[in-house]
């Protein structure tokens, strides 16, 4: 069904940044979306203009009490040229899941979905080309009513900004180290673990510091409640290969769904492999560890696919897994993940969505 999106093109298109030197998130294109919503009128009024700031009370909710979603999900360029996003139908299922939580009204899903599309239809020449880049999406939803007083705003802005990123590994994947952290937690059960929330992120930034400043890239966060059961590094979700058993932490109420994550559990049970998704606590990763039973341990998300973990820090001792080399697995996925969605691969299980 078309919808009608009232698109206002730039007058004045930017230059584009060098592609070799892309980063991440620096840079956007030139266009937005925009849908608005008010009580009474729903959402309403869907456009595209011009990449701009935007202008908001400074009572807005969203300053003071943090109500407020996001996404992120990439498109990708083939070598022939096709455009390519991956599982975008997920991204759209995980964000009303996610308003739902912040009590934000739901977003209609075909809406959403032409909304990308025209969008990223229109900034097509800013998916960039480059080895390992991609167009990284983020759709995001503010609460705007300009009120202070805790309640659901009456009123909202969903937006959808486009920037163009980099090869997160410049010479192929590495691994990285990681801090597991336990003084600060993320999320319980029964919290906002689940929801793509900014509160969430601005939370862990504590832990994220006090690990940088010990040189790990990221924090491992164990659970808030017995404080030893493995939930999440930082915006990825984690496995570990324990002799012949892949195992990843169960959907407990507290982690953040990853669509890497899914994708890596239908990948590897489409290979035969043993899956299990359950409680994991630290103790038994260092108990493996010790034992030589931990071979491969990696960390799964949009931004870096598939993460190799060389090495963990765990209450003073840093452990190397795998002689801090890329394990077999950890490529395999990365190597086969990367494929479908540059489209260098058949797409076996219709992951893919051509513009
Ligand atoms: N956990 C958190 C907290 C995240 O922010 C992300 C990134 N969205 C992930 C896991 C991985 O999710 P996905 O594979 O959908 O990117």
């Amino acid at each position: 069904m078309t919808r009608s999106i009232a698109i206002e093109r730039t007058a004045a298109p930017k230059t584009k940044p060098d592609e070799k030197q892309l980063g991440f998130g620096k840079y956007f294109t030139d266009h937005m979306f925009i849908l608005d919503y008010d009580e009474g009128l729903g959402w309403h009024d869907a456009r595209i203009v011009p990449y701009q700031p935007i202008q908001l009370d400074p009572a807005a909710k969203v300053f003071h009490y943090g109500q407020t979603v996001f996404e992120g999900l990439k498109a990708y360029r083939t070598n022939d040229g096709r455009i390519l996003l991956f599982r975008p139908r997920k991204n759209i299922e995980r964000m009303n899941r996610s308003n739902d939580r912040m009590s934000i009204p739901p977003i209609d899903e075909e809406l959403f979905m032409e909304a990308l599309t025209k969008l990223i239809e229109l900034d097509r020449d800013w998916v960039p080309s480059e080895p390992g880049t991609s167009l990284y999406v983020r759709p995001f939803v503010i609460s705007t009513e300009p009120f202070l007083g805790v309640s659901p705003s009456r009123s909202y802005r969903f937006m959808i900004i486009l920037s163009p990123v980099g090869a997160y590994y410049e010479e192929g994947i590495h691994p990285v180290s990681i801090h597991v952290e336990s003084h600060y937690v993320r999320a319980v059960a029964g919290g906002v673990g689940t929801a793509k929330t900014a509160g969430n992120y601005a939370a862990g930034l504590k832990a994220q510091e006090g690990a940088a400043r010990r040189g790990y890239t990221q924090v491992l966060w164990l659970d808030g409640v017995h404080r030893k059961y493995i939930e999440e590094v930082g915006s990825m979700n984690v496995f570990f290969r324990i002799g012949d058993t892949i195992v990843t932490p169960a959907l407990n109420g507290s982690i953040l769904e990853g669509i890497t994550r899914d994708s890596v559990l239908e990948l590897l049970r489409h290979w035969n492999l043993n899956v299990e998704q359950r409680a994991v606590s630290i103790d038994e990763i260092i108990e493996a560890q010790r034992s030589g039973a931990l071979r491969e341990a990696f960390g799964t998300g949009t931004a870096a696919v598939i993460s190799p973990i060389g090495e963990l820090s765990w209450q003073g001792e840093a452990y190397v897994i795998g002689g801090g080399k890329t394990g077999e697995l950890t490529k395999r996925l990365y190597d086969s993940l990367t494929g479908i969605q540059f489209g260098a691969d058949p797409d076996p299980f219709g992951w893919m969505y051509e513009l």
